[in-house]
């Protein structure tokens, strides 16, 4: 699509008229006061150096490493603005609810912008926007708490900022401190990039703990603010797994792009759960218990959201990078900025010891059957317009998510990497490695945290460099298909084979797994996964299940004549395997009540990884240590020191 000559001119006068308005030399005021954030309040006073006329002022919409417009502008209340000892009357603009227009009056040179953000006192939106605070700990995003001008990129909108916090509480960010006083912390001036890059996190129960490998001159730590003084504490064994985390990503980038960094890890029930990437930090978030029972999710969340600090922020897309938060993204090529930081993440996972092998090898095997078996919406939707889930929404879960997709490009991309990565060891006869693609594409000076954008012709380039092969086609080959069957050549190709056995996949990545916590997997049998209520959250599209008639959202009340429990269920599934009968089941769909007949015979199914004879175990090589390992026999690896 094109502008007309004459919109364009007028889109020029628009955009100059708006940015008449701004004092250009004086960074905006930005007071944060978040004293009252347990009761999820957070009063914001912005001062703002202007010019008399007419201001256009953004409230950020598009949030990076969210690759969504899902600003939570319905969380901005008692929004007002004042100049000159005058009120300014505001108005939000009428095709974008991000946008404020107002004019500053004459004499005026600081507009001042008040308002409060609440924070949810539910679920709340995704990401950022879902509950970020609670009455002991709070993760600050700088983008939620900050109006800026339109007219000028991100990067060249200075701002000094300032943080009031509850008494008594501890905080951590990779923003340098100019000063502290009491709960008071005044930040060193930032441009807007860089300050919305940089959250902080603070509460009652915090803990630091320096994970700096032994020689290594960047610091890290990790920040740690929980529910409890319990949930906080960390075990000296983990500790060291962390240490092996940072020590094993010098040997992989062979280089950094950050001052410090700093991990930023929330432990609460009642905080939104998810990762979001920065240069020098991450904002990780998972349940009380995660530090001593958050299973193999918890354990690979920071290794995947450290990795998105070379890859994603350093490197990252160009048609994604973006000067402010208002232009539209485009996310075309999530499936290298998600898709391989998942292939990367769990392999450092393994590498530092976060994860046995044999846990590394039940994620591989439950995302290849997720993608074979488990997602035939892969037959009409292909990886590459997956890559467009962010937009399309919905696409994280919910009933037929295995027929529409959403962002497969995560767990696709983990296998198409692999399948890369097997295939540079092969084409090189192991003398080269996904590790030599990071040490060159990730690689270089660290000139503390800047972006260097690519395209899919530099990915191509990079990994011709590395071992030379036709990679355009082999890529988009991988990216356009329609194929039933996952991309498992790497897996096949490191020596492995997806099988199906009736024992329960332990470990992995959520999914796939069995008939664990009271919720039923029968994904690769009958066709159905089942929570501890009897409701159908999902049924495989053409499964025996769906043939019989079964759809998500319906409840089963009953297993072979009996009330349902997942054990019932899970006993009638065994006996497919030996009786003739099919699996009868009564369930109930909007009030009503019907009787299906599932024809399925082969007991219960789930995946797990088996060598294949005399081919070699390219996979166990990948996930290797390369740092040497106190209190290990790890290998010294054949990659030199950054
Ligand atoms: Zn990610």
């Amino acid at each position: 699509m094109t502008l007309s000559r004459r919109f364009r001119l007028v889109l020029i006068a628009l955009i100059l008229s708006a940015s008449a308005a701004i004092a250009a030399g004086q960074p905006i005021t930005l007071n944060v006061d978040a004293s009252d954030v347990a009761r999820k309040i957070i009063r914001v006073r912005e001062e703002i150096p202007v010019t008399p006329g007419p201001i256009t002022l953004y409230y950020p919409k598009w949030i990076p490493g969210e690759h969504g417009p899902d600003g939570p502008i319905d969380a901005v209340t008692g929004l007002e603005m004042n100049a000159g000892g005058q009120t300014v009357r505001w108005t939000r603009d009428l095709l974008d609810v991000y946008t404020f227009h107002a004019d500053i009056p004459q004499g005026a040179s600081t507009l001042e912008v008040s308002f409060q953000y609440l924070e949810p006192t539910g679920a709340g939106g995704p990401f950022t926007s879902g509950g970020s605070a609670t009455d002991k700990l709070a993760v600050i995003e700088w983008n939620q708490e900050t109006f800026y001008p339109a007219g000028a990129p991100a990067k060249e909108i200075m701002f000094k900022p300032a943080l009031h916090l509850p008494e008594g509480w501890k905080y951590g960010t990779p923003l340098p401190v100019d000063r502290e006083s009491g709960s008071r912390i005044e930040f060193k001036p930032i441009d807007l990039e860089h300050l919305v890059d940089s959250p902080v996190i603070t509460g009652e129960y915090f803990n630091n703990v320096d994970v700096t490998p032994p020689g290594e001159p960047i610091h890290h730590e990790l920040d740690l603010a929980g529910d409890s003084a319990a949930s906080v504490e960390m075990s000296p064994e983990m500790r060291q797994h962390y240490v092996n985390l940072v020590a094993e990503t010098g040997k992989l980038f062979g280089a950094r792009h950050y001052r410090d960094y700093h991990f930023l890890y929330s432990l609460s029930d009642h905080v939104a759960h998810f990762g979001l990437e920065h240069h020098e930090s991450d904002d990780s978030r998972v349940g009380e218990n995660g530090l001593h029972s958050g299973g193999p999710g918890a354990a690979s969340l920071l290794p995947h959201e450290f990795v998105h600090s070379w890859n994603g922020k350093f490197r990252r897309p160009a048609d994604l990078t973006t000067p402010d938060y208002e232009q539209p993204m485009k996310t075309d090529l999530l499936w290298v900025y998600e898709g391989l930081t998942d292939y990367l993440g769990p392999v450092l996972t393994a590498r530092s010891g976060l994860w046995t092998p044999e846990q590394y090898r039940n994620h591989i095997a439950t995302i290849a059957a997720e993608l074979g078996p488990g997602r035939p919406g892969r037959t009409w939707r292909d990886l590459q317009d997956t890559t467009l889930a962010p937009l399309v929404r919905g696409g994280f879960g919910g009933g037929w998510f295995n027929w529409k997709r959403g962002v497969d490009y995560y767990d696709e991309g983990d296998l198409v990497w692999l399948w890369v990565d097997v295939m540079i060891r092969n084409l090189s006869h192991d003398q080269k490695s996904i590790d030599d693609f990071c040490h060159i594409f990730h690689g270089g000076p660290n000139n503390g945290p800047e972006v260097k954008t690519y395209t899919f012709d530099d990915i191509a380039a990079t990994l011709n460099q590395v071992a030379p092969y036709d990679w355009a086609k082999f890529l988009h080959e991988r990216l356009d298909s329609h194929s039933p069957e996952a991309p498992v050549g790497g897996i096949e190709a490191a020596g492995w084979r997806v099988e199906y056995t009736d024992k329960e996949t332990q470990g992995g990545r959520g999914g796939g797994g069995g008939f664990r916590g009271n919720f039923t997997s029968a994904v690769y049998s009958v066709g159905l996964s089942i929570g501890p209520d009897g409701r159908v959250s999902d049924c495989i599209w053409d499964s025996p299940a769906f043939k019989a008639g079964v759809i998500p959202g319906m409840t089963v009340l009953a297993v072979n004549g009996r009330k349902f429990t997942p054990e019932i269920f899970n006993q009638a599934l065994i006996a497919t395997k030996t009786g003739s009968e099919p699996m009868e089941l009564i369930v109930e769909n909007d009030d009503y009540l019907k009787t299906v007949r599932i024809d399925y015979h082969g007991g219960p199914r789930y995946p797990h990884l088996v060598r294949i004879e005399g081919k070699p175990d390219l996979l166990s090589e990948i996930i290797k240590a390369r740092a040497p390992q106190p209190g290990t026999s790890a290998t010294t690896g054949d990659h030199d020191e950054p």
